[in-house]
């Protein structure tokens, strides 16, 4: 801190606020280039796959009770077998209460408490989170053996850590849970069999976190640098030069997301015909 005497001019009040602000559009705009991404990858999927898509666009100024309303009428609508709300929704919004009417055996992104539950429990209707599974489908799809294996899961979030470490230990994995109070992080992956990387840190997870025979998950999705690159949670060259085997940003869980998502409302339609 400066002393304050002498002439106070505004221009380096102006410059630091200028600062702030423009992390805060830069964030935004990650964030909304995320989402938007994340909605074009999940209509071409479901399009791909043959599954009819109807968007539902709302206006920003969209009331709580509007939006509640728009949610029940696909509820009741017979040829809507999933609903998928994007958000964050804008701030005067309770994206909870939003959440909480989707009927849980159309709530294929897992945002109900009736999902939750389902993932918590082993059984019930819903769904897991999209990409909490697509960390699963990957690990089936290599065939990494679960069953007894030490896995290490870091980040606790309820859309990403909290359910994949459940659907891990319905694998029968032992599963340690860590965050950003865990003390020695390195050392606690270190010993992991597999590792599954959901902290959102630009490559944060670097060579002194892995070891060779390791099954590494990134499931971190960051924009880094000037130039903005795409990275995950892990330093990629760093793990593989460890000898472990790594999922990569871009181009590992994140296409598989979209692929659960579609799945998930084919098993929805199948279960709703089923009734
Ligand atoms: P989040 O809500 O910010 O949670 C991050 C978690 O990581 C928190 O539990 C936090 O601990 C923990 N953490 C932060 N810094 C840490 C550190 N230095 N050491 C250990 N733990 C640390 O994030 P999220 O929504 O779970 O997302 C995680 C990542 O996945 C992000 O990069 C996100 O963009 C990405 N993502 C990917 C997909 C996909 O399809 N691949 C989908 C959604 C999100 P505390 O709880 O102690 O704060």
């Amino acid at each position: 801190m400066e002393n304050i005497s002498g002439t106070l001019r505004g221009k380096p009040a102006a410059d630091a606020l200028d600062l702030e602000t423009k992390k805060a559009v830069q964030a935004l705009r990650e964030r909304g280039s995320e989402d938007l991404s994340y909605e074009r990858g999940a209509m071409k999927r479901c399009a791909a796959d043959g599954i009819e898509v109807r968007q539902v666009l709302l206006p920003e100024d969209v009331s709580q009770a509007e939006l509640l309303g728009r949610i029940q009428d696909l509820n009741e609508d017979s040829t809507v077998h999933g609903i998928l709300m994007f958000r964050p929704l804008p701030k005067t919004l309770d994206e909870q209460a939003a959440c909480a009417v989707i009927l849980p055996e159309k709530d294929v992104d897992g945002v109900t408490a009736g999902s939750m539950a389902a993932v918590y429990a082993g059984k019930g209707a819903g769904f897991a989170p999209c990409t909490a599974e697509a960390v699963i489908t990957m690990l089936r799809y290599y065939q990494v053996p679960l069953r007894g294996s030490r896995a290490v899961v870091v980040g606790r979030s309820l859309v990403i850590g909290k359910p994949v470490a459940m659907l891990l230990l319905a694998e029968h994995a032992t599963v340690t849970i860590c965050h950003s109070r865990t003390t020695d992080l390195p050392a606690v992956t270190r010993e992991a069999d597999l590792v599954v990387a959901a902290l959102g840190r630009a490559e944060f997870l670097g060579a002194e976190y892995f070891r060779a025979g390791q099954t590494v998950i990134d499931v971190g999705i960051n924009w880094s640098g000037s130039k903005q690159k795409l990275v995950g949670d892990v330093d990629t060259e760093a793990a593989l030069q460890a000898g472990a085997a790594v999922s990569p940003v871009p181009g590992g869980v994140g296409s598989v997301t979209t692929a659960v998502l579609a799945s998930h409302v084919a098993r929805a339609a199948q279960r709703q015909a089923e009734v």
